[in-house]
């Protein structure tokens, strides 16, 4: 089984990002069975009827569309897109990430993620910050649901504030649903 990381660019998905996740998700998500690996990257321009001038952003479920249909010509399990574009859904302002579990897929934006963004520099942050929304959104697409613990990967972030009060790996409650959902292979045995 394999996750597939598919960098979805507009100007640039920063390679030690992308490599940073792979890692991570790649160490948590072997206890499951999955093998992770970046995927080529394809560009924001086949989405560009989905941006809206007035706003800067991307409508985000077309995304979701997009990185299924390349999971499918790819033939991997789960498909997570990484774009450096901003993204938004009806009734909010942006979104840090999308999930869909029929379809599969996630996409998270690193727009909003940057320190940059905030005016802060801190390189290390915008890695973490990332893990944490791809955490989150292939948690979703393994069904699971928000989560009232702050400190859990799971709760919903509303701003930058709770992405980074919230800590890089599922509380133990949405963890055993986790094992649930997947069959837990615990390498200790
Ligand atoms: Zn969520
Ligand atoms: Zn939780």
């Amino acid at each position: 089984m394999k996750i597939g990381i598919i960098p979805i660019v507009a100007k640039e998905v920063d390679g030690d990002v992308l490599n940073a996740i792979e890692g991570y998700i790649g160490r948590f998500y072997s206890n499951f069975g999955f093998e992770v690996e970046i995927i080529s990257e394809t560009s924001v321009e086949d989405l560009l009827f989905v941006y809206n001038s007035v706003r800067g952003q991307f409508l985000g479920r077309f995304f979701l569309i997009k990185i299924a249909e390349i999971r499918g010509i790819e033939g991997i399990s789960v498909a997570l897109g990484i774009t450096d574009a901003d993204l938004y859904e009806e009734g909010m302002n942006f979104i840090f990430g999308l999930a869909n579990p029929y379809l599969r897929s996630a996409i998270i934006s690193l727009a909003r993620l940057r320190p940059e963004f905030y005016g802060e520099e801190n390189k290390g942050l915008l890695k973490n910050r990332a893990i944490k929304e791809a955490m989150h959104e292939l948690g979703h697409v393994f069904g699971l649901e928000h989560c009232p613990n702050p400190r859990c990967v799971m709760h919903f972030s509303n701003s930058i504030i709770d992405t980074d009060y919230k800590g890089n790996t599922y509380c133990e409650t949405c963890l055993e649903k986790l094992k649930r959902s997947l069959g837990w292979k615990d390498d200790r045995n």
